[in-house]
């Protein structure tokens, strides 16, 4: 099953939580029942599953019967349960999630392995780092090289590429090939034929001229791990790197835990890239494997291009999956743009909000305007909360889609005026002072009539003397509609969707967060 997929299912599956009207042991059961038969889809281990099932079920029914929560509203009781769900799912994929580990190295307490690549292995600056890939032929080994050197030379790193698949014909020219697209300088020969002298070689060159992050490519000759992980321990030996990855084909499901155990063994301490995430891959079940082993994923793999290329951290990619966004992977995107450039204006914008100040719309659309620069948009996208689920779950796939969409949302912050955009959409939602006019008063009648199931129309004339406050939104909604082509929805979606953004940039912002670190201000 397509990961987007077993979004999409868990999703509808608390959507139809969400519409029964109690929630109890029965209610709970079906839930898990739908989720757990899609994972088992995914491929995903029927053991790890069913432990999923057992420890959701038993926390759930602990929570619903406990007496301190017995006044809590069937919405409480609905959220609770997604959220008990939620947190396993982050499990299923991270066994570390949440919890402290001791680094290999220096004997200290760091966080899970996958709370985020860095947490795994962060080049040190001004020195070289060495990081030699294994992969087994076919698996995107020569294609994640190109993406991670790529992906640190955004960040500043100097870094460089070097061939020592002696093994394919013409492996050489595909890393030439991608390396020169992306202003990646190589190294390699088409006349050398060991590669453990290939890789010393090139090493030793980089090193010379001051390269920070040196990744070596190696033979693409293995069908059998045997053989993969004897050239890695010859290669090791010659080259000393400072982290091993190993590239593993999401197509394997999960065969990926014998493979990933293997490697655990035979490297000591290492990283894992799953590719091809984005293809009719058993998803679920390589990246769950993996995690089964406790080794590290560091990135994920979604596509051919040398941009497809994502941090892996569990929380963010669950919600992501059921399309509930990336914060943290948008900003990183964001950060990567701004490397060259605007890191002034965001650093700003951090220490604005650091200080207590709003993150406002027009901070947001400038935050915007950097992320439809960037593309692919159908997958920058899924990473805005609410936003993957407006493009069918998970944000993947419909590029023209999400195109139209983002510029939809353009068009509604140029539609504002100087005082709405440096607010934080509160004034949408003020109280009004003066008397609604009978169509807006209309609307409202109009929208609570949606929202109320088979009430008297008693009940009715007393919700129309609440109105105003929503009159008040809907009336600046209305211009903002208008003055923009849109609709009222699209501009009460937006401000929805802005006010998801601001929540999670503001508990983002604080004094060490990642984001503060990753701008170079801390
Ligand atoms: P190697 O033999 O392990 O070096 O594999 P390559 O890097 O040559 O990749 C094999 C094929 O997989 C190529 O066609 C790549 O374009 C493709 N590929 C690699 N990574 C991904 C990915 O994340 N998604 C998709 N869809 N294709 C990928």
């Amino acid at each position: 099953m397509v990961l987007s997929d077993l979004g999409r299912r868990i999703n509808t599956a608390f959507q139809d939580l969400s519409r029964q009207p109690t929630v109890d042991a029965g209610t709970v059961d079906q839930l898990l029942k739908t989720v757990c038969s899609a994972l088992i889809e995914a491929d995903v281990n029927v053991k790890l599953v069913a432990n999923l099932r057992t420890q959701v079920r038993s926390e759930v029914s602990a929570l619903l019967n406990d007496k301190a929560n017995a006044n809590w509203s069937d919405a409480q009781r609905r959220q609770r349960v997604q959220k008990a769900v939620f947190d396993h799912l982050v499990q299923l994929v991270d066994p570390n999630h949440g919890q402290q580990k001791t680094d290999p190295e220096s004997g200290a307490q760091v966080a899970s392995a996958t709370s985020g690549p860095s947490d795994v292995f962060k080049p040190r600056k001004g020195k070289p780092n060495v990081i030699m890939f294994v992969g087994l032929q076919g698996s995107g080994k020569t294609t994640s090289c190109t993406k991670l050197a790529l992906y640190y030379q955004k960040r500043g790193y100097k870094t460089g590429l070097v061939c020592a698949d002696t093994f394919r014909a013409g492996a050489f020219d595909q890393l030439k090939q991608n390396a020169s697209k992306n202003n990646i300088p190589f190294y390699g020969s088409y006349t050398e034929t060991d590669p453990v002298a290939i890789s010393s070689a090139g090493v030793a060159s980089f090193k010379a001229n001051r390269f920070e992050v040196i990744i070596v490519d190696t033979s693409g000759r293995h069908k059998q791990e045997q053989e993969l992980f004897d050239e890695m321990r010859e290669i090791d030996a010659a080259v000393t790197p400072d982290l091993t990855i190993m590239v593993l084909d999401a197509n394997i499901g999960q065969a990926a835990e014998a493979q990933s155990r293997a490697f655990k063994d035979a490297a000591g301490y290492g990283a894992i890239i799953v590719t091809k995430l984005d293809g009719h891959a058993k998803g679920g079940g390589a990246i769950s494997a993996v995690a089964a082993t406790k080794t590290p994923i560091m990135f994920i793999g979604t596509g051919e291009h040398a941009t497809d290329l994502e941090p892996f951290r569990a929380q963010p990619f669950i919600s992501k999956l059921l399309g509930m966004g990336d914060i943290t992977g948008l900003m990183d995107k964001v950060e990567e743009m701004q490397m060259n450039g605007g890191q002034e204006r965001q650093r700003e914008m951090l220490k604005k909000i650091e200080e207590g100040g709003t993150f406002s719309i027009r901070d947001w659309r400038e935050q915007l305007a950097n992320i439809m620069g960037m593309g692919p948009l159908s997958k920058i996208a899924g990473m805005i909360p609410g936003m993957g689920q407006l493009l069918g779950g998970g944000g993947g796939g419909d590029d023209e889609a999400a195109g139209s969409k983002m510029k939809r949302m353009m068009y509604i912050i140029d539609a504002m005026t100087r005082e709405e955009l440096d607010s934080d959409g509160s004034l949408f939602t003020a109280p009004v002072r003066h008397k609604p006019t009978p169509r807006e008063a209309g609307a409202v009648v109009q929208h609570q009539e949606a929202s109320t199931s088979g009430d008297g129309s008693k009940k009715k004339s007393k919700k129309k003397k609440k109105a105003p406050t929503k009159v008040r939104m809907t009336a600046r909604a209305r211009r903002v509609a208008r003055g923009s082509g849109t609709s009222v929805r699209e501009v009460e979606e937006f401000l929805m969707q802005y006010r998801m953004v601001a929540r999670m940039v503001k508990q983002m912002g604080g004094k060490n967060s990642w984001m503060r670190q990753m701008s170079g201000a801390a």
